[in-house]
C-alpha cells in the first residue's frame, strides 16, 4: 500500500524520542520505530508486512549534495572468505554476526526437519527462524550502509562488478530465505546469506555515490579473478584465495579481482591518482 505525502500521508520523525509517528488516510494515526534519520522530503509513505510484523516505508527526494573531492578512486571485489577487497589492498572483513547466524539457523532448520507438519512444535520453530533470518537482514543492512558510507566518503570514483543476477536467482540451491536441498550444507548457507547481500551493497552503495556527486563504474564481470592484472595471462587458481600467472607467479585472488576491476573502469590499476 503506497500513501502519497499531501494526500493524507504525514509523517512525524522522532525527534530525539522513541516513536515517530505516521498518519496514513486508509489506516489513521500510528506509532513507529523509527531506525534511522530520514533524509530529504518526504514523497510518500508504504506499509509492507513481513510475517507478524508491520514496517512503514519512507520515500524521500533530495538533492544530491557533493562531497568534496578526494582525489582517489578504487576498485572494489566482493568476495565469500572476505566482504570486500580494494584495489588499494584493503580489506573489509565479513562480519560475525553471520558466523553466529549461521549456526542458529543451521541448528533451527534441524529442528524444523525434526518436527511433525503442522505441529504447534514446527510452527514454533518456523518463527524463530523467520526471527533469526529478520535479524540477519537488519545487521546485515546496517553492515552494507556503514561500509558503503565509508568508500563514498573517501573516494571520488568507485569501480565494481557488474552484478550477476540471473546466476544468483537461478540457483539450484534456492535462496536463503527459501532453501533447496542444498542451502542446508554449512557452506551453501554461508554462500546464500553473502550472495543476497552482494545485490543490496551494491544498490545501497550506488545511492550513496549519487546523492554525494560521486560516480560509480559497473565493469563486466568475466575472467576479473582469473586474468593477471598485470599482463593479463590466464592464471590457474590452485586455492580460493590465490591464483598463479604463469609470468607473474601467486597473486591474492581478490586483490588481483580488485585491480582487475579499477583497469577495466578506466582507474590505472586502482592506486590513488
Ligand atoms: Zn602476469
Amino acid at each position: 500500500m503506497l500513501f502519497v505525502a499531501g494526500d493524507g500521508a504525514r509523517w512525524d520523525p522522532a525527534d530525539g524520542g522513541r516513536w515517530a509517528h505516521a498518519s496514513l488516510k486508509a489506516v489513521g494515526g500510528i506509532k513507529v520505530g523509527q531506525h534511522r534519520p530520514v533524509v530529504g522530503r518526504v514523497k510518500a509513505l508504504q506499509l509492507k508486512r513481513e510475517h507478524r510484523r508491520w514496517y512503514v516505508i519512507i520515500v524521500t527526494e533530495s538533492e544530491p549534495v557533493p562531497l568534496p573531492s578526494t582525489g582517489r578512486s578504487v576498485g572494489i571485489d566482493l568476495g565469500v572468505a572476505r566482504f570486500l577487497t580494494t584495489s588499494v589492498g584493503d580489506v573489509v572483513a565479513n562480519p560475525r554476526f553471520l558466523e553466529v547466524a549461521q549456526e542458529r539457523i543451521g541448528g533451527l532448520q534441524r529442528r524444523r526437519a525434526r518436527s511433525r507438519p503442522g505441529s504447534g512444535n514446527r510452527r514454533r520453530v518456523r518463527r524463530a527462524l523467520a526471527k533469526e533470518w529478520r535479524r540477519i537482514r537488519n545487521q546485515r543492512r546496517d553492515f552494507h550502509h556503514k561500509t558503503a558510507r565509508a568508500l563514498v566518503d573517501t573516494h571520488d570514483t568507485i569501480a565494481l562488478e557488474q552484478l550477476r543476477v540471473a546466476a544468483m536467482t537461478a540457483s539450484a540451491a534456492g535462496t536463503a530465505e527459501h532453501p533447496g536441498a542444498n542451502v542446508e550444507a554449512k557452506a551453501g548457507l554461508n554462500r546464500s546469506i553473502l550472495d543476497a547481500g552482494w545485490t543490496q551493497f551494491t544498490r545501497i552503495l550506488v545511492a550513496k555515490a549519487e546523492s554525494a556527486g560521486r560516480r560509480v563504474v559497473l565493469v563486466h564481470p568475466a575472467n576479473t579473478s582469473i586474468d593477471c592484472h598485470i599482463c593479463g595471462a590466464s592464471c590457474t587458481r590452485p586455492r580460493q584465495d590465490t591464483v598463479v600467472c604463469p609470468a607473474h607467479g601467486e597473486l591474492d585472488a581478490d586483490l588481483n579481482g580488485a585491480r582487475n576491476i579499477a583497469t577495466r573502469a578506466g582507474l590505472g590499476s586502482g592506486q590513488a591518482s
